[in-house]
């Protein structure tokens, strides 16, 4: 069988799970250096967490941004800001990482599933409208892989009905929309710092506003709700602490340093890489929304199961052979089909916050998606980093066409 791309030598390809595939040096070190002797590991008193967000602010073009512990915290941060009323809806993404939909449910909130375009996986805005409600009260959009929903007609339709919008950024650093950074549209923009992110400190998030309360509510959330520097401080309301410590802001403002070239990086490669495909039959490169810049935090090609039986599964297990490893579907299945859902396991038996829902709001049938059956059965998840070099796509590319060539033979 299949064992080796024929005539080509296998190579390791960058990881973004090891140094292989990230980008630290002596930066991140000597930020490391400058915490410890400090002393101060504690971002209520030391500098770089708040270096980190200002300076995010400023590249982002946002008002305020405020670091928080993970990109699940920054979602919860986002949700919580809002201050909803238990029951209220939240229109989200079924294709999407469970630390974007768990904070919804424990803000007692409901996570009301739009359907996805099945050849970008992304919401768009008549996906979104179908799930709307008397009760919706916020949008979330996901910017998946790194590229951009269609926000001007997102946007149109949440400032048309006065619903507020999060974008969840986690995937998608330096993404732009009509020249604008994708996190500035909707009330909230949401990241992650997490391993396997455009930048990375191991865990964290960032949140960014423009809006004066909801950022007042932001960095309360995420310190306990007490008010640090007020007259008389308190603990205003019921939040958490989810701060970043110094040790993970020096490690992320060093990264937030690497951000524009790592981007860069990215595109170029991914740019090689979609001219090589563009002529293996039966193989959707990614499609970007005209006025979009996508920054490939993977890069997600769709596999037509007529040119190739067993389609991304099948094709993944030949690429394996070739030590290129690829993520048939992306997540194995839609985010309500997992227990959490199917089975209401929140908290106790009480089956809350889905016991006081709307029925329709909560009928996580897969057959009400279409658009996301169809885009998980054909999606392969390419791994790319900025760590690539020509050699890397060039490498994937001929493994792509010699395992096009050996499924489709079988096939044929
Ligand atoms: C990674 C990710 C998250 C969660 O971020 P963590 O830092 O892992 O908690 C949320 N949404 C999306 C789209 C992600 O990719």
């Amino acid at each position: 069988m299949h064992t080796m791309i024929p005539g080509i030598q296998s190579l390791a390809l960058p990881n973004d799970q090891d140094a292989s595939g990230r980008s630290f040096g002596p930066e991140e070190r000597e930020a490391l250096d400058q915490v410890l002797a400090s002393g101060t590991l504690t971002s209520t008193k030391g500098t770089f967490v708040t270096r980190l967000e200002k300076d995010f602010a400023r590249r982002i073009g946002a008002k305020h941004a405020f670091a928080c512990a993970s990109g699940s915290a920054a979602i919860h941060v986002a949700i919580a800001a809002l201050d909803l009323e238990p029951g209220d809806e939240v229109v989200t993404t079924p294709i999407t990482d469970m630390g974007a939909l768990s904070p919804i449910l424990y803000q007692a909130a409901i996570p009301v599933f739009a359907d996805v375009d099945p050849l970008t996986c992304n919401v768009t805005a008549g996906t979104i409208a179908a799930a709307l409600s008397e009760r919706t009260r916020a949008i979330i959009v996901t910017h998946l892989f790194g590229n951009p929903c269609e926000m001007e007609a997102i946007v149109a339709l949440a400032q048309e009905r006065g619903i507020p919008l999060i974008e969840d950024c986690a995937q998608a650093y330096g993404t732009t929309y009509a020249r604008r950074h994708v996190g500035t549209f909707g009330t909230i923009g949401c990241f992650s710092l997490q391993q396997g992110k455009h930048i990375t400190c191991g865990e964290g998030g960032i949140v960014v506003t423009d809006d004066d309360q909801v950022a007042r509510r932001m960095y309360l959330f995420i310190n306990k709700a007490w008010g640090y520097g007020d007259a008389n401080p308190d603990h205003y309301f019921l939040a958490l602490n989810y701060r970043l410590s110094e040790l993970q802001g020096a490690v992320a403002y060093a990264q937030l340093q690497k951000l524009d070239r790592n981007v860069a990086v990215r595109r170029e490669r991914a740019a090689e890489l979609t001219e090589r495909l563009r002529l293996v039959p039966g193989i959707g490169t990614p499609i970007v929304p005209a006025p979009g810049v996508h920054t490939y935090w993977k890069y997600a090609i769709r596999i037509d199961d007529k040119v190739y039986p067993g389609g991304p599964p099948a094709f993944a297990k030949l690429l394996r052979d070739s030590n290129v490893t690829s993520a048939p579907r992306y997540i194995q299945k839609p985010s309500f089909m997992c227990e959490v859902f199917q089975k209401r396991r929140t908290f106790g038996k009480s089956e809350f916050p889905f016991s006081i829902a709307r029925p329709e709001a909560v009928d996580y049938r897969i057959e009400r998606f279409p658009g996301t059956i169809e885009g998980l059965a054909h999606v392969l998840v390419l791994p790319i980093n900025e760590r690539y070099t020509q050699e890397h796509v060039r490498y994937v590319a001929d493994a792509i066409a010699s395992t096009a060539q050996e499924l489709a033979v079988q096939g044929g």
